[in-house]
């Protein structure tokens, strides 16, 4: 994906309260830095962040963790979140492939996939977030009772992470192809992407799945 370079964004990211730099010293800590022991619910990919503000919004009782990538992208999600002063949601600015060395065993109950790059070449099939390289990191941390789930309008991309999942022994729990038009379509949070892929015409696949027992 070609990025506009938003100036000033690594600045404003490396003082903004609602950024925890640093992020591997918080592996087991997670509970303690919201102070409660509400779930916590992470996004891995969140760009500018509208999903995960409005889930945060949603939902007061947990606990949210939006992770991004570039500073460009991640500076949107912040402007947004200093107008919402929400306490249940903060960011991290990290690439995921280390994203095992920030969570605790069991520290983490949800973890969110939209519209995850789809690295379209073979050769990279190890950076998609639903490879079996990522699902394997996850469950370093998600907790036995937890799931995830994945958004995408790419067939390709969902045709590999059904493979995949699979192949890592997750469970599905569902998926459909066509998520706005059917039966799991009430109470869905759109994200940037959705929104602009679906008015396009493409349809959402979606699935949700749990950790291997
Ligand atoms: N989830 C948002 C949505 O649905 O509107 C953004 C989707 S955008 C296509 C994918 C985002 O994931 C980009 O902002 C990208 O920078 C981020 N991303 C991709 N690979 C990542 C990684 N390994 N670690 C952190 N963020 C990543």
């Amino acid at each position: 994906m070609r990025l506009r370079n938003v100036k000033g964004s690594r600045e404003m990211i490396a003082t903004n309260d609602f950024v925890v730099h640093e992020e591997e010293t918080m592996k087991g800590k997670w509970h303690d830095f919201f102070e409660n022991e509400n779930p916590i619910h992470i996004e891995v990919g969140m760009g500018k962040g509208r999903f995960i503000i409005d889930m945060a919004k949603l939902h007061p009782e947990i606990n949210y963790i939006g992770i991004e990538k570039y500073s460009s992208v991640l500076v949107r999600a912040i402007e947004k979140q200093t107008i919402e002063q929400l306490p249940n949601l903060v960011f991290i600015r990290m690439d995921a492939e280390a994203i095992e060395n920030v969570f605790e065993k069991d520290e983490v109950a949800y973890i969110y996939l939209n519209f995850s790059d789809p690295w379209p070449k073979d050769r990279h099939a190890r950076r998609r977030l639903t490879s079996v390289q990522f699902l394997n990191r996850y469950v370093n941390f998600l907790a036995a009772d937890g799931g995830l789930t994945f958004k995408t309008d790419n067939r390709p991309l969902f045709d590999f992470s059904l493979e995949q999942v699979e192949l890592a022994g997750w469970e599905m729990v569902n998926y459909t192809f066509d998520l706005h038009h059917s039966e799991y379509a009430e109470g869905n949070v759109m994200t940037e992407y959705e929104e602009k892929f679906s008015a396009m015409g493409n349809p959402i696949c979606r699935m949700v799945i749990k950790p291997p027992k």
